[in-house]
Parts: C-alpha cells; structure tokens; sequence
C-alpha cells in the first residue's frame, strides 16, 4: 500500500529518511525520499538489536531518560513503552526506567547532531555488565527536519539513541487521542527501530517493509507505520479511530526470529 501523500506533507520524506541515513548506505536506502540528505553519521539504529531483544550478552534492559526542563515525560506514555519492551525483550532481570536529570533548553531548533551533542553532555548510563542501555532525551521546540505544517515526533539516531519532540507531540494530540497517548506511540515507534524493525538490523521473515518508507511497515495498524513519528499521526487516527501501540504480528515474528519474544 502506498501512503498518501498529500503535496503539501512531501517534506516529511526527509523527516522519515533522518535515521535511515544513518547506516553508511544512504544511497541504497534512501527510498522515496528526496529533500535534503541527512548528515552522516557513524553507526544506525538496528546494528544491536540483538543486544536489546536476546539474554544471551544482557539479561536488564535499562532506559535512561533525560529532558528538557518543562518537558518531563508522561508517566502514562512511560508504562506503555515499559509494557511494550517486557512482552518484546528476553530481559530476566527486567526492564528499568530511570526518569534522569532535567537539562537547561537548548537551541529550540534541534538537527540530529545537535541532539546527538546533548547526548554525550548528559548520558550517564552505556551497556555495561549485564545491562544494555537505551537512551531517549525529550527536547523543547522542534526538528529541523520540520516542513511546513508537518513536524517529527522522534527519531531514532543511533544504536541505543532517541530524541523525542514533545512540543510537536502535544500539537499532534486531538480530541481522539491525548497527548499521553500519541507520546506513548512515539516512545513504541522509536524502540521498534532500536529492535531492528522494520528490515533494518532485524530481518523480516515475511516481507512487510514499506517500500516507499523504508524501515517502516506498510500496514497502517502496526507501531511500524510511518505516520507514527509525524504529526501524520492525525490521519492515522483518522482512520483507525484510535492510536496504535502495538507491534503487528509480522513485526513480532521478526522480533522473535532475532532472539526477542
Ligand atoms: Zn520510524
Ligand atoms: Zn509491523
């Protein structure tokens, strides 16, 4: 199924592509893109999923979470992303998450560098012992992958790495869903590409990678989406009437076939 893409929402391309550069193989994987390229970076999401979905290496799966001051996590949003890892991660000493240090703003306008820059001031935590880590950092103001109207919810920027936009979040949230609930979708969404999904670090067992959005899945219902990590978000509740949270089943057969449950 090929999204539809309204004229006015083709900058989002670039907004889907920004962790999709992140492999050393933008040119084979940059789909449907166009717009401007995303800065290179040394290492995707994906490459250690294993180390996240098996026990064999880490049997704890620690998130650390830092922000912005004023933009402090929704409990709520956090009990879903917990939930989410415990069914998905072979973790049997569990799944912690630290709700860490609130950071001064920043710029208000935030480019996968810089974000990346506000990582390595204020991550404290990195696999060690039987713990993996994954680190996500709730910024103020927006991306500047932004286009127009349209606006990135989160991306994910490196193996064990999210950034999340919650200002944009809250913008997306609409009588249907709150912005606990759009924000609890985001945090899925972006733990999903830590996983490997869709096709990038996990392999799929049956092929379900939209080949229009690469790294996401083509069905509308799965976490996978696209849609999740853009204030396109709003269409898909549109037309489902509710906001997903869960991986499909051809996500979780990928997930299971690299070590995951
Ligand atoms: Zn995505
Ligand atoms: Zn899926």
């Amino acid at each position: 199924m090929r999204p539809l893409l309204a004229p006015a929402l083709v900058g989002l391309a670039t907004a889907g592509l920004v962790w999709q550069g992140c492999g050393g193989s933008s040119s084979s994987r940059s789909g449907g893109g166009g717009g401007a390229s995303p800065a290179p970076v040394p290492v995707a999401p994906g490459v250690s999923a294993r180390d996240f979905l098996s026990d064999a290496t880490y049997r704890h799966l620690l998130v650390e979470i830092d922000h912005v001051q004023g933009q402090a996590p929704s409990p709520a949003a956090l009990q879903v992303l917990r939930t989410r890892l415990e069914e998905r991660c072979n973790k049997p000493d569990g799944v912690t998450i630290l709700v860490d240090d609130a950071i001064p703003p920043g710029s208000g306008v935030y480019s996968v560098a810089e974000n990346r820059a506000l990582e390595a001031q204020h991550r404290d935590h990195h696999a060690s012992g039987t713990t993996v880590v994954l680190y996500m950092l709730y910024l103020d103001g927006r991306s500047d992958q932004d286009s127009g109207g349209a606006r990135v919810l989160g991306w994910a920027h490196g193996p064990s790495s999210v950034g999340i936009f919650r200002e944009s979040i809250v913008a997306s949230a609409n009588l249907v869903a709150s912005s606990a609930e759009v924000e609890a979708a985001v945090l899925v969404h972006e733990a999903g590409h830590i996983l490997g999904l869709v096709n990038n670090g996990t392999p799929m067992v049956t092929p379900h990678e939209d080949p229009d959005r690469r790294g996401h899945d083509v069905d509308e219902r799965c976490i996978m989406h696209w849609r999740i990590e853009t204030s396109e978000i709003r269409t898909l509740i549109q037309h489902l009437g509710s906001v997903p949270t869960q991986f499909d089943a051809r996500c979780i057969e990928d997930l299971r076939a690299s070590g995951g449950r």
